[in-house]
């Protein structure tokens, strides 16, 4: 029989009510396949442990931190496996040392790169349903480590791979990847089918279905995703390889974000290293740099820059640039108020003209646009925060989204 890997989200697993519906969708696929269940832990849980650690002290210890904050998994795996017990099925639950899921990195970063399957595989030829933690492995210490927030994505994408799985199935509170925040615009569309690539733009440019880095794990390994709700029997997406995708459409979605900041420096000195300069105290401080415009200077001798990070690294990025001594400017301006909309779709490296009319229709609703950048298959504008709602609409009956 094929092995199936199931991943439920907090919210799915929200409740001991919620837990017995998934407990009912387990057994639905337990019919026709092998399955593996991964489980984040109930909603709130993990962020309650947090809260508690703070509770001790601001600097709690890191490897202390991820045994903590991995517990919330171990509750929930147990109470579904209880639940399948209930049932009648064959089913138990297990954390990532039984296993084990070995990782590496750094405690609250690691990243999975092992997992024992001899154990799994014993037990699921025996017919049985494991319960496995998400979010959590263990170093060479043989120490509990976490994956980043939202890691249980990651956690179910690795075992679709070492287990040769069909499919790895999200289930989460969404029914799938849509053309754009449906809060944002009542016409979004679900996407049926998207390629890793385009997801990862859509994920890491604010959509906010899954954790970006597991869907970069998935386009490595070539593991088929489907992302659907345990809320309802709707049919979701498929995250898969291009080569899979037979597209009639130019734009695949259309993204925003909503906690970008911009930065400019007004008349700096225009030479070699300049720049360079800027930057190098940015990226040795983690600030990360996004979008960058420089002006062609008009008298040859100064010109403006303006560059966009996150707005949590704002002040940080202040004391930096105010502090460094090999650059000159007149003076230092920065904005909260933007947001990058981006349109993305592989259909666009084969579509010539799609910059021209993304530019065209923002023009139309009289939008500014800041900053551009672009990469093969998304282009990206940074405009006034207020006109957000107003940008994706048009754009998307520009590219005829709701279609
Ligand atoms: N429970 C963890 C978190 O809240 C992992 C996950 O949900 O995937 O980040
Ligand atoms: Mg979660």
């Amino acid at each position: 029989m094929k092995i199936i890997v199931l991943k439920f989200g907090g919210t799915s697993v929200g409740t001991t009510d919620r837990i017995k519906k998934v407990a009912k969708i387990i057994a639905k696929y337990k019919k026709n396949y092998n399955v593996i269940v991964l489980s984040s832990a109930m909603s709130g849980v993990t962020n309650n442990l947090i809260n508690l650690s703070k509770k001790i002290s601001k600097n709690f210890s890191d490897s202390e931190y991820d045994v903590l904050v991995s517990s919330g998994e171990q509750m929930s795996c147990a109470l579904i496996s209880g639940e399948l017990i209930n049932q009648g099925f064959n089913s138990r639950s297990w954390v990532s040392w039984q296993i084990p899921i070995n990782t590496e990195g750094k405690y609250k970063f690691s990243r999975i790169n092992k997992i024992n399957k001899s154990k799994i595989l014993s037990y699921i030829k025996k017919g049985g349903i494991p319960i496995i933690t998400g979010f959590q492995g263990i170093n060479n210490k043989n120490r509990i480590t976490t994956i980043g927030r939202g890691g249980t994505d990651a956690s179910a994408i690795m075992f679709a791979k070492f287990f040769n799985a069909e499919k790895c199935i999200i289930y989460t509170d969404v029914d799938g990847v849509y053309s754009t925040d449906p809060n944002k615009l009542k016409s979004a569309k679900k996407i049926k089918i998207i390629s890793y690539e385009e997801m990862l733009e859509m994920a890491s440019l604010g959509a906010k279905v899954m954790q970006p880095h597991s869907i970069q794990d998935a386009r490595l390994n070539r593991v088929d995703i489907e992302v659907r709700s345990s809320f309802t029997d709707n049919e979701g997406t498929l995250i898969t390889k291009r080569k899979n995708i037979i597209n009639s459409k130019i734009i695949t979605g259309i993204s925003n974000t909503t906690n970008d900041a911009k930065v400019t420096l007004l008349g700096v000195k225009d030479k070699p290293g300049i720049a360079a300069s800027i930057f190098k105290p940015l990226s040795e401080n983690s600030i990360n740099v996004d979008m960058v415009v420089q002006n062609i200077s008009a008298n040859g001798k100064e010109t403006d820059l303006t560059f966009t990070i996150k707005s949590d690294d704002l002040s940080k990025t202040k004391k930096i640039i105010l502090q460094n001594k090999k650059i000159n400017f007149r003076d230092l301006i920065f904005d909260k108020n933007v947001s990058k909309v981006s349109i993305i779709g592989v259909g666009m490296v084969t579509t010539p003209g799609v910059t021209y009319r993304m530019f065209q229709s923002l023009a139309k609703q009289k939008i500014n646009i800041q900053v551009i950048s672009t990469s093969e298959i998304k282009i990206s504008v940074l405009i006034d925060k207020k006109n957000v709602r107003k940008a994706i609409s048009s754009l998307h009956k520009e590219f005829k989204l709701n279609k």
